[in-house]
């Protein structure tokens, strides 16, 4: 990989000095690359842009994206992106999703697939959140014993063990027709 060459989230300019191009976005001060590309600084126009090919694109704010619990820390977790909008996507991009205020021992578990909408981009970071009754988890398995669970109100049971666990349910919980979208 060249200098010339970007990759998704990297900056390619200050907002002062150039105007958002073609498969970049603009967060608080500096302008980013939204595909794996080429830099293209157009001085005259004072327009930042990337020239490429692929069709890998940062999901914006306001996007639903559906992906995989990649890590479950104390105040956050972190997704890996799978559909933005019901679109398969190619990319790994990852976003996170602050927890902190969602009164829940378990929001979510690693591996469980969650629905959650792009609430910003901050320094290169997607932030996404589950804040509302159809975000949250999809799926889930028994944090005991890996078994199958069932929806109890707003929390799940296992249907091997019978153990029962808090989760950020989504109100598709249990549904899959996502699962076909690929
Ligand atoms: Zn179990």
């Amino acid at each position: 990989m060249n200098d010339n060459q970007k990759i998704p989230g990297e900056k390619i300019a200050q907002v002062e000095e150039y105007l958002p191009g073609n498969n970049t976005f603009e967060d608080d001060y500096a302008i980013r690359a939204t595909t794996i590309g080429d830099i293209n600084l157009d001085s005259k126009e004072r327009l930042a842009s990337i020239n490429s090919k692929t069709q890998i694109t940062v999901p914006k704010v306001g996007d639903v994206i559906i992906g995989v619990v990649e890590a479950n820390l104390p105040s956050m977790i972190a997704i890996m992106i799978k559909y933005v909008n019901g679109k398969k996507v190619v990319a790994d991009l990852e976003c996170v999703c602050v927890t902190r205020h969602i009164r829940k021992k378990n929001i979510a578990l690693a591996k469980d697939v969650v629905k959650a909408k792009i609430i910003s981009h901050i320094n290169g970071t997607i932030h996404a959140s589950v804040d509302s009754q159809e975000l949250g988890v999809l799926f889930t398995k028994c944090r005991k014993c890996f078994g199958t669970v069932v929806k109890m109100r707003d929390a799940v049971k296992c249907k091997d063990c019978t153990w029962i666990d808090d989760r950020k349910l989504s109100s598709d919980f249990g549904k899959s027709e996502f699962l076909e979208q690929n």
